[in-house]
């Protein structure tokens, strides 16, 4: 009989994939769940959504993702759009600049350089500046259109382990998680987690995993303001190095308000600093230009540490991501970006095994390439702050130069273009022959070009026909198909794509269309109105779609190049149009 008295706990709850926190990394990550159709609960311990995001910058690259998504479009347009960078500091041996000339004060600050933000030919995007909370916010909306489960608030994970010997089939439920709701203790039973929780990860202090690394005594101030000055680049970004200290301008998007970080003076303890001591500071640094402040919106003090967790991962079951796993310096504008493309590496692969689509050995590929990717982080950020804070001393007086050419050195790096795999189960190097692709670079982000699309005429970045929606792409550079020579070999690969042997059928079954798992893409160069679309094999406009049309989609393949990947190596893959 049923005793009533008695206290029963709910029974767990069971997911396929448990995603620990609603940051940048989590979403991110969510966001291919959701069109991949993989059912996943996010738990957050916040009651809401983010509403003042501390991350603002957004590199090139992170840009790009959101363009595979299709979300680019929301985020440029309403975002600050970072064009030039000023540099800033107290005259020195190498005062090049116009603001320099005729200043014979030798504490007041004055432009040393500028330079262009994104050098050309980096990116097709921009770098732009925009509030993190406006980023996950466009992140959760993506979600919810593809019928993604809304986030989970208020419930704060406690606990998490994976059973003893986790059974080699990816659909067990191995992963138990404990979390705190209103009081009550929640369980859940995951296949996969993804602990995505921030700097204080409860996910990594339930796994037993140190971060390690050092966190150093430089302590920084930043803060949002509207500020009334004379000083002439306040709307630009701005490094500034005065006798008085360093100080980096963010401007934001709105077109008034500006980000200041803010190096406080040794000694500084992070938590007893106050905002006065932040506007003082700021003031002393703009040496020689009124500086007022009107309001401030939001503003913090931290210390500096470079710290990287000593495992990604649980026994291939629970996955850090995002600070969970590599905390450093804000300046950079670099931790936002990289989480959230630790999520981005992570979303389709967990989708993949849960889909049957690939061997779960393909998670160890997420470990091999974001452990890489924090540690470079981790080395750039430190040699990145050591400079910044050098002062332009007896012994190093050439400081504020040094300072300027590392940070216009380092320009790919920070628009996120630099990541290259290593050989793994995904990328082959070793197999590849780079030359018949110059400047497409086996483990590196597949780069864009101006194209013109053939079935339309559009003028169009090669990237917009990458979208993320789960397939493999083959693209093939087919050259100039009036020549006798090229037409023969794209003939001759079409003949392969279309056989049995073809990765095309091996991966598709029959009641799928040929290209819902892998989608060949021809980018052809020479005259496009020379050609007709009878010169092109059928493999590259199949019958498909719900309407089996090979109309405006089917066109939609056909690309014709102004550049040329395998026949003049020296070209640079920017592009032009050329209609
Ligand atoms: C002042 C400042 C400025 C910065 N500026 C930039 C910048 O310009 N560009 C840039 O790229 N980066 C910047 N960063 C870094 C950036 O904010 C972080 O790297 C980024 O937010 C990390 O994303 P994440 O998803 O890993 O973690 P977070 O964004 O921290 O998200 C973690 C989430 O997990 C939740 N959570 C935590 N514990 C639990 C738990 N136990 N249970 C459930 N939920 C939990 C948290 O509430 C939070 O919502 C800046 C950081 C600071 C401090």
């Amino acid at each position: 009989m049923l005793d009533l008295t008695e206290t029963t706990s709910p029974p767990p709850i069971e997911t396929s994939v448990l995603i620990v926190g609603s940051g940048s990394a989590g979403l991110c990550a969510a966001a291919w769940l959701a069109r991949l159709n993989i059912d996943f609960i996010i738990l957050e311990k916040r009651d809401g959504p983010l509403a003042i995001g501390q991350a603002d910058g957004v590199q090139c690259r992170t840009v790009e993702v959101f363009e595979s998504f299709g979300l680019s479009d929301h985020l440029v347009r309403d975002a600050y759009w970072v064009n030039e960078v000023c540099f800033w500091s107290v005259p020195d041996s190498d005062t090049t600049d116009g603001a320099a000339n005729g200043n014979t004060d030798t504490n007041k600050i004055v432009r040393t350089g500028r330079t262009a933000d994104v050098a050309e030919g980096l990116s097709w995007q921009p770098h732009v500046i925009l509030n993190q909370a406006r980023l996950n916010a466009i992140l959760l909306d993506d979600i919810r259109a593809h019928g993604g489960r809304e986030v989970d608030y208020g419930v704060a994970v406690q606990t998490v382990s994976v059973d003893a010997s986790p059974p080699a089939n990816p659909h067990a439920h191995a992963v138990t998680v404990t979390a705190n709701q209103a009081g009550q203790t929640r369980t859940y039973r995951a296949k996969f987690v993804l602990g995505a929780d921030g700097a204080h990860s409860s996910v990594r202090h339930s796994l037993g995993y140190a971060m390690v690394g050092d966190t150093s005594d430089a302590v920084w101030g930043v803060m949002d303001v509207y500020a009334r000055t004379n000083f002439p680049d306040i709307r630009k970004k701005t490094t500034i190095r005065a006798r008085a200290g360093n100080l980096l301008i963010i401007p934001r998007e709105g077109g008034a308000l500006v980000r200041m970080y803010i190096e406080l003076p040794a000694g500084t303890r992070a938590r007893a600093v106050a905002l006065p001591d932040l506007h003082a500071a700021a003031a002393r640094i703009f040496a020689g230009y009124d500086l007022e402040f009107v309001d401030t919106f939001w503003w913090s003090a931290y210390a500096i540490g470079q710290r990287v967790a000593e495992r990604f991962d649980a026994a291939a079951r629970v996955f850090l991501s995002g600070d969970a796993c590599h905390t450093h310096s804000p300046k950079a504008g670099q931790g936002m970006n990289v989480s959230l493309q630790d999520g981005y590496n992570m979303g389709w692969k967990l989708a993949y095994v849960l889909q049957g689509r690939a061997p779960p050995e393909l998670l160890r590929t997420y470990v091999g390439e974001r452990e890489l990717t924090a540690k470079t982080l981790i080395d750039f950020d430190r040699e990145f702050t050591k400079l910044f804070s050098l002062k332009s001393e007896k012994d190093s007086p050439d400081a504020a130069k040094r300072f300027r050419e590392y940070f216009i050195r380092s320009g790919r790096y920070t628009a996120g273009l630099t990541s290259r795999y290593e050989d793994s189960e995904l990328t082959s190097s070793a197999k590849s022959r780079e030359r018949l692709a110059t400047n497409v670079t086996v483990g590196m982000r597949f780069p864009s070009a101006q194209v013109v699309r053939f079935c339309d005429a559009k003028a169009m970045q090669l990237a917009r026909a990458l979208q993320a929606d789960g397939r493999f792409r083959i693209i093939v550079f087919g050259g100039d198909i009036r020549k006798p020579q090229c037409k023969k070999s794209l003939d001759s690969l079409a003949a392969y794509l279309s056989s049995e042997e073809s990765p095309i059928y091996q991966y598709t079954k029959p009641e799928e269309d040929v290209d819902s798992v892998i989608e060949p893409i021809l980018v052809l160069s020479g005259e496009r109105v020379k050609m007709e679309q009878e010169m092109i094999p059928d493999v590259f406009w199949p019958v498909t779609g719900k309407w089996k049309l090979r109309g405006r989609r089917i066109h939609a393949r056909h690309f014709k190049s102004a550049l040329t990947y395998n026949s003049r190596p020296s070209q640079d893959i920017r592009g032009r149009y050329e209609l």
